[in-house]
């Protein structure tokens, strides 16, 4: 059973080196009978793992947090989506596809099985449970309608928007027709038929090119990434506008965080700034996985995910993240049965 595992902590941007992959031996494809006597449990073969920006703060020694470190020495944490070996849940049986919690190892022992997911859609694949249908997809979708109070017609900016949330963000505001511009780090990265976008890191003066744009401004603002691209868009904001705050990527972990000048804006335009954490909604995700399928189903959303290859892999493109390196949802396919 191979792991990948967290070296030791670190208050720095990742390296792949402070990951490494190690053979954890011969695994028995059974529930151990001393993990089945504390309560049941349920073997898993993992098959595709999720690369997200948050678990870089797990990486940190902070107990403060809403998620507690991950544990040097032992398998990073992360959501994942696999195949039942073995249960003694009576909810699970081999061979069941299932997403939720794991570890970045071969087989993981889950001893929270309330925690997953039986996955019932044999149409759709399987790794979309990372990010259409999983985490980053619900994100998206309780961000943009509890957030953001869209409107038919308003006109909508997102960052990082050929990312996990970003492209499904901008998707779901077209579809409410808005009029939607996302921003990206290079000319590379999926349009998705939104009305227009724009490379940041080609933008002398963010603040014009936005008020290229938008020449009537910006409605909602679906915040990814913060630092100089919020300072900007507070200037381009429509009196009584709305920016969610889903996250600011590029602030993680930053010694001196960007100043933000802009900030009287939200009171002369009457701007409504709010910040959420999408497992705060959990309640909407029954409806969540209802309306997404169905507009997946009707070819109203389409998805892409950046592949890599090889639980090995997992380090490398996980620290991509931080780079821009992934061209949409970054997974990592540790098996494809
Ligand atoms: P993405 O798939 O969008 O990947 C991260 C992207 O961020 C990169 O591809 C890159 O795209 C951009 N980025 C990275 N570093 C910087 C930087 N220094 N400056 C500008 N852009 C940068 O990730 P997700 O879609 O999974 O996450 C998007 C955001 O949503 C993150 O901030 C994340 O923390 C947040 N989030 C919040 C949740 C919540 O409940 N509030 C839940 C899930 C995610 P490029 O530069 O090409 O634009």
């Amino acid at each position: 059973n191979r792991k990948v595992v967290l070296r030791g902590y670190i208050d720095r941007a990742p390296r792949e080196d402070d990951m490494e992959l190690v053979d954890g031996g011969d695994v028995a494809l059974r529930v151990p009978e001393g993990a089945a006597a504390a309560g049941p449990a349920v073997l898993v073969k993992n098959l595709y793992l999720s690369c997200d920006p948050y678990m870089r703060s797990r990486m940190r020694d902070f107990q403060g947090s809403y998620i507690p470190p991950f544990k040097p020495g032992s398998p990073i944490e992360g959501f994942g989506v696999g195949r039942v070996v073995d249960s003694t849940h009576p909810g699970f049986s081999a061979g069941d596809f299932v997403s939720g919690m794991t570890g970045w190892e071969d087989y993981s022992l889950i001893t929270k099985p309330e925690q997953l997911r039986k996955i019932q859609q044999s149409d759709i694949p399987l790794s979309y449970h990372l990010g259409l249908l999983g985490m980053p997809g619900f994100t998206a979708y309780v961000g943009f309608y509890e957030i953001c109070s869209p409107k038919k017609g308003e006109f909508v900016f997102v960052s990082a928007a050929s990312g996990a949330v970003g492209q499904i963000v901008g998707q779901l505001a077209k579809l409410h027709g808005c009029y939607v511009v996302g921003s990206a780090g290079t000319n590379q990265k999926e349009k998705f038929g939104f009305d227009a976008a724009f490379n940041y890191k080609e933008e002398p003066d963010l603040a014009a090119a936005l008020k290229r744009y938008f020449p009537e401004g910006i409605d909602i603002y679906f915040e990814n990434v913060g630092g100089p691209i919020l300072d900007a868009v507070l200037l381009n904001m429509r009196v009584h506008g709305r920016i969610a705050v889903c996250g600011m990527v590029s602030q993680h972990g930053v010694t001196a965080p960007a100043g933000i000048h802009n900030l009287f804006s939200l009171i002369s335009k009457r701007i409504d700034m709010k910040g959420f954490i999408q497992s705060d909604y959990l309640h909407l995700f029954p409806q969540f996985v209802d309306d997404i399928t169905k507009h997946y189903r009707d070819g109203k959303i389409v998805y892409v995910e950046d592949m890599s290859v090889g639980l090995e892999s997992g380090p490398a493109a996980f620290v991509g993240l931080f780079s821009g390196k992934n061209v949409g949802k970054q997974v990592v396919r540790v098996s494809q049965d």
